[in-house]
């Protein structure tokens, strides 16, 4: 078990000697750590940490901030599989599958912004004028565990490369990377200050920092629960926020697509990291005539994702992170057959021979109604909901149907007809007929999935406030 009771404030480890959290292993129940329940007074440290730092650290040249960017992306490199395998246990995701993720996602985050940096204009002539981006201040970041430093990534490196000084608190479920990340910042030129880390639960450590005043922004990844208590924080003190929320993304596949390409892909993203993906194509929408073949099509996809052990090479389908996230799922299996969809494949339990740990059967439901709360609410688990529908426009209006709008995906045999459609669904990307992922093009959420943009000179911008200086 690794003993992580401490804390990172002012360029210093602090040892801790007060409560603990434990973390669980996914895949046994393990503590496989213990990690301070820090509260209101580390936090208040942390924060006058990164306020005494700003000053500085806001002046700071070009050449000083790509510096610590290139440390910062030497470390990963050389903790690559130490990060890989610290997710894959947290947070269950299978091994190869973190490595080219978990730990290759920070690698390109930090790659980026070390490209971007130099190009960016953070002074430009308008008229008279000389529009300056000035770094906002202090950032609170606030983290979850689905994955847990890449979402910590795409804050703290555009964050410190515009100038910002930071207090992190990452998820309390998966916080064993965001230690690699402190160890590896405390070794770059990276002043004291700049980068402070805070491990506790949210009601405490959280709440003291998405309310203090000298932080000036909060920049959250997580639930549309807590995003709404910190913009009504931020709100109260007029904090900048961005908010990266929960997700229930329509996969729409038109009567003229390849079924068993559309059904595949919509299969293997709902599934990837075991469901935990905010961005998952949880709803299959598929033409009514066409349901019954999709849904054994679906059927089939689930049936290859061996599950297992994360570490193990076979497998391709982990645990979920905690029992709390176990449980909701069986819960929400259990309230689809309930609310009377089609249970094809799986079901509330865990499969046969995984009954330690958190495992989930994947899950799919066919015939399932789109205002039912199957179809509506954020399951976050190995779930596929498959919803038919009778034309273009009701399939267009089913997708547009939640209070969400992360991302979505558009199938058909026809190029122009898929980007047409793409282009009506309010959301904040739409993969078109299997187009890759570009961590260049900016992420966020229309609606309740979130507040601003990550990624990119779009994630740059959020930690930038503008300022005109009249000639
Ligand atoms: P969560 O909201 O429970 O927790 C996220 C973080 O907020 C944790 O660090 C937690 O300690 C903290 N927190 C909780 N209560 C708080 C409070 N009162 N004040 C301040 N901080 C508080 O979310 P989670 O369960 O860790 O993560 C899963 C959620 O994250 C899902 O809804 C998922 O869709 C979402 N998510 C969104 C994105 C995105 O980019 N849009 C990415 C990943 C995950």
């Amino acid at each position: 078990m690794k003993d992580l009771s401490k804390l990172y404030i002012d360029g210093q480890w602090e040892d801790w000697a007060g409560e603990t959290l434990d973390v669980h292993e996914a895949a046994t129940g393990e503590v496989m750590a213990r990690v301070p329940a820090a509260g209101r007074d580390e936090m208040e440290r942390a924060i006058a940490a990164a306020h005494s730092a700003f000053d500085n650290w806001s002046e700071s040249s070009l050449g000083e901030r790509l510096k610590v960017l290139e440390q910062l992306l030497d470390g990963l490199k050389s903790r690559a599989d130490e990060i890989a395998e610290t997710v894959s246990r947290e947070v269950g995701m299978p091994l190869k599958l973190a490595g080219q993720i978990q730990a290759g996602m920070p690698i390109v985050t930090t790659k980026t912004y070390l490209k971007l940096l130099p190009e960016f204009a953070f002074t430009e002539q308008v008229g008279n004028s000389e529009v300056q981006y000035a770094p906002v201040g202090v950032v609170g970041c606030i983290t979850p565990w689905n994955y847990p430093l890449h979402q910590v990534m795409l804050k703290i490196v555009p964050a410190i490369a515009a100038g910002c000084t930071v207090v992190l608190k990452p998820s309390e479920i998966a916080p064993g990377t965001a230690f690699i990340l402190a160890e590896i910042l405390d070794q770059t030129d990276l002043p004291r200050g700049v980068f402070n880390m805070v491990c506790g639960l949210g009601q405490t450590a959280g709440d003291t920092l998405i309310k203090h005043p000298q932080v000036n922004m909060v920049s959250f990844t997580g639930s549309t629960r807590t995003g709404h208590l910190i913009a009504h924080a931020a709100a109260d003190d007029f904090k900048r926020y961005a908010l990266e929320m929960g997700g229930k993304s329509a996969s729409v596949i038109l009567p003229d697509a390849d079924l068993k390409a559309a059904v595949k892909g919509t299969v293997n993203n709902c599934l990837l990291n075991s469901g935990q993906t905010c961005t998952a194509l949880t709803r299959m929408l598929v033409p009514v005539s066409r349901h019954d073949e999709a849904c054994e099509l679906a059927a089939e996809a689930v049936a290859k994702m061996t599950p297992g052990n994360p570490l193990e090479e076979t497998t391709r389908l982990g645990p979920l992170a905690s029992a709390q996230q176990r449980d909701k799922v069986f819960d929400y299996i259990r309230l689809g057959q309930e609310e009377g969809a089609t249970l094809v494949a799986g079901g509330a339990g865990a499969p046969d021979g995984l009954e330690q740990g958190y495992f989930a059967k994947a899950t799919v439901f066919g015939n399932v109604k789109p205002d039912s709360r199957l179809a509506q609410e954020e399951i976050f688990g190995p779930v596929l909901c498959v919803i038919p529908y009778t034309d273009e426009a009701e399939a267009i209006r089913i997708a547009n149907g939640t209070a969400y709008g992360l991302s979505g995906a558009v199938w058909s045999g026809d190029a122009d007809k898929a980007k047409q459609v793409a282009g009506k669904l309010r959301t904040g990307q739409v993969f078109v007929n299997g187009g890759a992922f570009n961590p260049q093009a900016p992420f966020g959420g229309f609606g309740h999935s979130g507040v601003g943009r990550e990624f990119g000179k779009w994630g740059l911008e959020e930690f930038l406030e503008v300022r005109s200086l009249q000639l």
